[in-house]
């Protein structure tokens, strides 16, 4: 518990924060998991209501928050619930309510016209709203306020600190070179752009005791962690001793099924590994959305898609699926590890992926700073789109209308996908390049692994930003170097 008495004062009437996010973060979990669809419109309505009501809640610490701003000497935990408590009251505070209600109305609807618009590769369907949504998003931005560029405003809502001038330092590095990795990894043809298991079919059942084989394999605590399905696969936390998972099952190419299994465990585990201690405090939360999906993408693509991994996967795999028998190890490795260029972001490899998120970013800081209007949007994805991969959309179902995010307001959250790949590139540098993690495996021991992010990582919760919080465990932040040496290393020796 806190020794400052400011904080400790704000920590006992933040509890009330605390219970109304868990039960709005039960409430998501169960919309998704297992609700009838007829629970749809009350689920909302209620949903709206605690929303406002845990703005209210927080917009009533202000006054001790300030106090406590004031306050000397106190220790990193309690000027982590000052810093990320100021964060929240930022956004309550300077936005107000209308324009909350605003955004809300005008997404809702843009996401129903969106989904129709995909269907029929149709941007002029969806122009107009997203033009009400850029209008209002670069409102949000002017009343946040920021220095240099209007979108710093909204990057730094989905990662703390984090502008266009170190989004450009990072994709400035990461395109040219991932350009040239790419072409010198395909034209040796190691690793295949396609692979036969890709198209075969399985029963759900079969690939649910592989997913419960690798929950095995990981040790996830039975008792604090449980696993469903949905459609989109997700992690939640509601609680420090309940985090939760979802997978998917589509019938067909079962590595689908699987790393988003794996996936999603790299989010729980940073959400068990948090200090008890931050339990019920608004620290318990990952550091951002950068880092969180850090863990992610590191259990995912440099634990999962590994060699060593691929062996421990192996009995398991021939017990259930009967049809990778034939196929050796060394073929496992390498369906798990194709490696193409394509359209669409989710079917992205680790190679490509940074394209992706690299164009939606330039899109996004154009937009929002008035450089471009949104009519243009569909040209300049697909100009970029060829500049980066060499091969253009031939629709914008699979060029610019192909993600939900812009419908839902979310401009400036592109950029953290490809800050996951680049810190997890710096949590594989930091283990001997890879060594650690490699050894650890040949031995089995996924808990030295776990053991080395819970410690470094995960126990913090929020209470460093993201950088400090970089800088505490690597000495530097966002250097996508790491993550090039690590994709030059796996794909090219
Ligand atoms: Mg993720």
């Amino acid at each position: 518990m806190a020794k400052n008495p400011i904080v400790r004062d704000i920590l006992k009437r933040y509890r009330q924060v605390w219970a109304l996010n868990h039960s709005m973060a039960l409430m998501g979990w169960d919309t998704e998991t297992h609700m009838p669809e007829g629970g749809a419109t009350p689920r909302g309505m209620a949903s709206g209501q605690l929303a406002m009501m845990v703005q209210k809640a927080t917009v009533e610490l202000d006054g001790m928050v300030r106090k406590a701003e004031k306050a000397r000497d106190m220790d990193d935990m309690e000027k982590g619930v000052v810093r990320v408590l100021r964060r929240g009251l930022d956004f309550s505070l300077k936005i107000p309510p209308e324009m909350v209600d605003e955004l809300q109305r005008v997404t809702t609807e843009a996401t129903v016209v969106w989904r129709t618009a995909r269907k029929k590769s149709d941007f002029k369907l969806f122009r107009p709203h997203l033009e009400k949504i850029v209008k209002l998003e670069r409102k949000v931005a002017e009343k946040l306020g920021y220095e240099k560029h209007p979108y710093n405003a909204l990057l730094n809502m989905f990662e703390e600190g984090f502008t266009v001038r170190d989004a450009d330092a990072v994709y400035s590095k990461l395109i040219p070179a991932s350009r040239k990795l790419v072409d010198k990894v395909m034209a040796a043809g190691v690793y295949p752009e396609k692979h036969p298991l890709e198209t075969a079919k399985y029963e759900t059942e079969a690939v649910e005791r592989v997913n419960q084989g690798v929950v095995g394999i990981l040790k996830m605590p039975g008792d604090r962690f449980r696993m469903d399905v949905s459609t989109h696969p997700f992690s939640v936390r509601i609680a420090s001793d309940d985090v939760r998972i979802t997978t998917r099952y589509e019938g067909v190419n079962f590595k689908g099924s699987l790393f988003s299994t794996i996936h999603e465990c790299g989010h729980a585990l940073y959400e068990l590994g948090i200090d008890e201690k931050l339990a019920y405090t608004p620290l318990g939360d990952g550091a951002s959305y950068g880092v969180h999906e850090s863990q992610s993408r590191f259990l995912e693509n440099v634990v999962g898609r590994s060699r060593e991994f691929t062996k421990l996967l192996d009995p398991m795999l021939r017990k259930n699926l009967p049809f990778v028998d034939g196929y050796d190890d060394e073929q496992l490795y390498r369906y798990f590890n194709t490696v193409k260029r394509s359209f669409i972001r989710v079917e992205a490899d680790e190679l490509t992926y940074n394209f992706h998120t690299a164009l939606r970013y330039e899109i996004e800081k154009k937009v929002i700073a008035g450089d471009i209007e949104v009519s243009e949007l569909p040209s300049l994805w697909n100009d970029t789109f060829e500049e980066y991969l060499g091969m253009r959309p031939k629709n914008d179902a699979e060029g610019v209308l192909q993600d939900v995010h812009w419908s839902g307001g979310s401009f400036g959250y592109f950029a953290t996908y490809t800050l996951g790949n680049v810190v997890a590139g710096m949590i594989w540098h930091k283990m001997k390049d890879g060594a650690f993690v490699r050894e650890a495996l040949q031995r089995g021991d996924v808990m030295e692994v776990r053991e080395w992010l819970r410690s470094n990582i995960h126990r913090y919760g929020s209470t460093y930003a993201p950088k400090a919080l970089q800088m505490k465990v690597f000495g530097e932040a966002y250097n996508p170097d790491r993550f090039l040496q690590y994709l030059t290393q796996k794909y090219t020796s």
